[in-house]
């Protein structure tokens, strides 16, 4: 499974969590400040890295969920 990095935006900690491509989001709490509502997905190299056969170029458009939706025909 890929990896997510996630950073929030009240205490800036930053998290990476190993989650399904079709099922990743964002907590909904902060596990550092236990703030609700201020963890964002955040894009780096590492989280990245996986990144094979086509999908990367679909999940600049939706935050949330929605990945699988690049894979056109057949
Ligand atoms: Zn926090």
């Amino acid at each position: 499974m890929p990896f997510y990095e996630y950073e929030c935006d009240a205490c800036h900690a930053t998290m990476t969590l190993e989650q399904s491509i079709a099922n990743h989001k964002a907590p909904e709490v902060c596990p550092k400040c236990g703030t609700k509502g201020t963890v964002r997905r955040v894009f780096t190299a590492a989280a990245v890295e996986f990144k094979g056969s086509g999908w990367y170029c679909t999940d600049h458009h939706s935050p949330s969920g929605n990945v699988a939706t690049g894979k056109k025909g057949k």
